[in-house]
């Protein structure tokens, strides 16, 4: 399962982490969230990125989910840490869906040019958001939950240019995901981990503004306009 091109990544990227200060522990076990569905994450604590592995996957797809995660922690190191403290004062889940979403592309293309290693099943585990919208019971979270279901079909859609015209489609189900699509495609779609840091900042505020998730100026959340 280990191939070259994964033992390369994983030298290079616990290098550029230990510059940084961070270790790096790889798990495999089958405690949630992991499943079939969530094959794999990573959480940061305390200067060490934790990653596991579901260790039901098959093999090749264990290999695949391994260095999935692994193009995050590179990407993150790479540059996008920036973004990371953009959006650190950002709504949770749209600030961590922020630095997911923008290193996607640039991870999957690393691993392929660089690497020789396909990222098949996290973009066929990710063509299924292409579902019917779900429904939103929360009112007060509502807004923010578009707003990430959009990115997340902006995100597939650059991933997946086989997928763009249904994920666009899919976006405009609902006015605020269509927004935040349009806007990651406007604002963010050029971001590299080498862009500097005031521009990062100044397109993430673009993209707040656009979808009315203006980022706080005191610690608190504005989500939307209502
Ligand atoms: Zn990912």
């Amino acid at each position: 399962m280990v191939s070259d091109g994964l033992q390369r990544l994983e030298q290079d990227t616990r290098a550029l982490a230990q510059a940084a200060g961070w270790d790096i522990c790889i798990g495999f076990d089958d405690c949630p969230p992991l499943s079939a569905e969530c094959p794999a994450c990573t959480q940061p604590l305390d200067r060490q990125w934790q990653l596991r592995i579901w260790r039901h996957l098959p093999a090749d797809e264990q290999g695949e989910a391994l260095a999935h995660e692994l193009g995050h922690i590179l990407v993150y190191h790479q540059g996008l840490s920036r973004l990371q403290d953009t959006v650190d004062e950002v709504a949770y889940d749209l600030g961590k869906g922020l630095v997911n979403f923008v290193g996607h592309r640039l991870l999957i293309d690393i691993l392929q040019t660089v690497y020789s290693i396909r990222s098949a099943s996290h973009l066929q585990l990710y063509r299924g958001i292409l579902e019917p919208q779900e429904e939103v019971y929360d009112a007060s979270e509502e807004h923010v939950i578009r707003v990430i279901q959009g990115l997340r079909l902006w995100d597939l859609a650059r991933t997946a240019p086989d997928c763009a015209a249904q994920a666009e489609a899919c976006a405009l189900q609902h006015d605020d995901s269509k927004g935040a699509f349009d806007a990651a495609k406007r604002y963010l779609d050029d971001i590299t981990p080498e862009m500097a840091p005031n521009v990062m900042r100044a397109r993430v505020q673009l993209f707040a503004q656009a979808t009315g998730c203006c980022l706080p100026r005191q610690g608190s959340f504005i989500a939307g306009p209502g």
